[in-house]
């Protein structure tokens, strides 16, 4: 089923109704930060390389209250997080700093609230997303940059930079979440442009928006349903391998290592290193060359990459699954589809596909009818970055 994606004035109003009856009155502020899909460059990010997501109509809203009273209360309005759904925490001050607790989602919050670099004194406030969480869609990252958004519109402590914004959100994610994330999630979530995809550079941290509007394709996203707990351990083993595969080509990270070099090194690497590095240096390879073909309007040279990465992620990364892969499959056997991937870390989660739009209903009609899970689709064009919204 295709999932209506709610408008952002509507997680607004709900949002507010909300404010009213926890808190009594009115909240004086509210923002949006959208999820992200990663369009091509897939575990490039920790080898120095380059990523390629696009910011998501589907978006966390905050809305909310400063106060004096010292105290930071938070009520989530979605049951996917973990219980009870409000919390109440004093203002960080240098004397008192905020420490992770129970419950965890309440985490990402603290996390931005203690790394702001302007004063809190205190806020009450309601979330609600239409960012599925824990989908690969980066429902952490939109808590996060919201989170930020909110206390610049509550306080007026502008960022300095969008780059520095993003940064303290990563920050946050480390510390307070334990996730030792990349820097693509916050970076999409705080820069998008409606009408954009964004190509960073995860070494230099510049990043160039790519337009990317023709009304005549479209991104549709499926997710899977399925995550399998592999994901967990296996993240710090391929992050390993990259390491161990460029310190035996002599580089400081595979973004500087091409093709060439791995073959000369073949025989000092063991047989699964090579295949690791042989995903990170052509994905990266891969990545920069998708984005120039894709300034020429070439979506069939485009597609093609985004299934050549697919096929690298599943062959030599290993991290694929029987459902992604499956997926895949029926995407590309569609008519108007241009090309599809696993998008995200791996071992469940969702998967990208580009197609013409015309053939959007094909694609989804196929996919409901041959894949033996139960999938859900988002059908989206790259949308706006984080914003403070009107009431
Ligand atoms: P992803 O970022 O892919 O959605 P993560 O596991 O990184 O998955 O982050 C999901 C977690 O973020 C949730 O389990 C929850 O703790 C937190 N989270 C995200 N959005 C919200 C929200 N709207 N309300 C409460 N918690 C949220
Ligand atoms: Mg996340």
């Amino acid at each position: 089923m295709t999932t209506k994606i709610p408008e952002v004035s509507s997680l607004v109003q709900e949002a507010a109704a909300a404010f009213t009856s926890q808190y009594g009155g009115q909240p004086s502020v509210a923002v949006a930060a959208p999820g992200r899909v990663n369009i091509i460059g897939e575990h490039t990010d920790y080898n120095d390389g380059f990523v390629f997501p696009m910011a998501l109509p589907m978006v966390t809203v905050i809305v909310g209250r400063k106060t004096e009273s010292g105290l930071c209360r938070v009520k989530t309005l979605t049951d996917k997080a973990d219980k009870p759904f409000e919390v109440e925490f004093p203002a960080p001050s240098s004397s008192k700093p905020l420490q992770p607790s129970k419950p965890s989602w309440a985490n990402y919050i603290k996390g931005v609230v203690t790394c702001f670099p302007g004063v809190v004194s205190g806020f009450d406030a309601v979330v609600t997303s239409s960012v599925p969480l824990g989908g690969g869609l980066s429902s952490s990252a939109a808590l996060e940059v919201a989170t930020y958004t909110f206390l610049e519109a509550l306080t007026g402590t502008k960022a300095k930079s969008l780059k520095d914004k993003a940064l303290v959100c990563q920050k946050a994610e480390h510390d307070f979440a334990s996730v030792p994330c990349g820097i693509m999630d916050q970076f999409i979530s705080t820069m998008g442009k409606k009408g954009n995809a964004l190509l960073i550079d995860c070494r230099s941290l510049e990043s160039n928006l790519v337009p990317l509007s023709d009304p005549n394709v479209t991104f549709v996203i499926i997710n899977s349903n399925v995550r399998h707990t592999l994901s967990g351990t296996e993240y710090p083993t391929r992050r390993r391998q990259c390491h161990d595969a460029a310190h035996t080509l002599g580089k400081t990270s595979l973004r500087d290592a091409t093709l060439q070099d791995l073959e000369k090194h073949k025989g000092s690497l063991s047989e699964e290193v090579y295949h690791r590095a042989r995903h990170a240096i052509s994905e990266i390879q891969r990545t920069e060359e998708a984005v120039e073909v894709l300034k020429k309007g070439d979506y069939t040279a485009f597609g093609k990459m985004m299934t050549d990465s697919h096929n690298s992620l599943r062959d030599d990364y290993e991290v694929s699954c029987p459902e992604l892969d499956q997926l895949v499959t029926i995407a590309t056997e569609c008519p108007g589809v241009y090309g599809s991937r696993m998008t995200g870390g791996g071992f469940g989660g969702c998967t990208v596909t580009l197609v013409k739009r015309e053939n959007v209903d094909d694609l989804i009609h196929h996919t409901q009818e041959c894949y033996t899970g139960k999938a859900t689709f988002y059908v989206c064009q790259p949308a706006e970055g984080a914003q403070v919204l009107s009431l």
